[in-house]
């Protein structure tokens, strides 16, 4: 890990919205391999950072400069690749089925040693960050406590984990695909214009909740590839497309 004051990189993707990146995953925005960003909403009194996903221990201090007013910080899930010095954080805002993922841990993450103060979202909350209301929208699949943020100043979805390129899933709490797919299909009544995930940089097109559904579909009914899988039994991997090109999915499921 750089400890160098220079390793993180902002773009800004739309009004008052930036996404904050490492350059040690690179400097392309294109789609390609997976990569880590945290995403910066600027509202006139308070900014929102979504997500602790950048291993750069300065990333808060980054943003928080950035964005020159009070910060809170929200996650999208609790996972160890989103919480990266949490320990470091006072106040957090997430939703509350994830809250013992940092309490208690599980097999592949350890509990915290140190817990922030938490603040809990739950669907349908709205952040008001001055002139910018951002709905909080809870879908379990990836984790129990998988939030997403709706931006409704520039129509962007954070997706964080949920709606993206690659889904990993039944980690936790297995939710039916039909029950996850009825809340993917439920996005769609948002005037959604660009979906951003954490681990690309690209924006993904609204057609995209479409395309993964009908995906996940298919996949349901298919066998796919069986992995090996750390700290579960086995996983099954399935993919379509090129992961170059935007419409690119795969979905790996756990099993235990
Ligand atoms: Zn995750």
């Amino acid at each position: 890990m750089s400890e160098k004051n220079n390793n993180i990189f902002h773009t800004e993707i739309g009004d008052g919205v930036y996404q904050l990146s490492s350059k040690t995953d690179g400097l392309s925005l294109e789609p390609g391999k997976p990569n880590r960003n945290s995403y910066l909403i600027i509202g006139e009194s308070t900014a929102l950072l979504f997500d602790l996903a950048l291993e750069e221990f300065y990333l808060c201090t980054y943003a928080h400069k950035f964005a020159n007013k009070d910060m809170n910080i929200a996650l999208s899930h609790a996972h160890i690749d989103h919480i990266y010095n949490i320990e470091n954080v006072t106040k957090i805002m997430m939703h509350p089925d994830d809250a013992p993922l940092l309490m208690k841990g599980t097999i592949f993450q350890p509990p915290l040693k140190k817990l922030p103060e938490f603040t809990y979202l739950n669907d349908g909350d709205v952040i008001d960050l001055g002139n910018r209301k951002i709905d909080v929208i809870h879908i379990p699949g990836h984790t129990d406590g998988s939030i997403l943020l709706f931006d409704r100043k520039t129509g962007f979805l954070f997706s964080g984990d949920t709606v993206t390129r690659r889904l990993l899933y039944g980690m936790h709490s297995f939710v039916p695909i039909e029950a996850f797919c009825y809340k993917l299909e439920d996005l769609k009544k948002l005037n959604i214009t660009n979906i951003y995930s954490a681990h690309d940089r690209c924006a993904l097109p609204f057609e995209h909740i479409d395309y993964m559904i009908s995906l996940l579909k298919r996949f349901s009914k298919s066998e796919g590839r069986i992995l090996d899988f750390p700290f579960f039994e086995k996983a099954e991997f399935f993919s379509d497309g090129n992961e170059n090109e935007i419409s690119y999915f795969d979905f790996t499921v756990v099993k235990r």
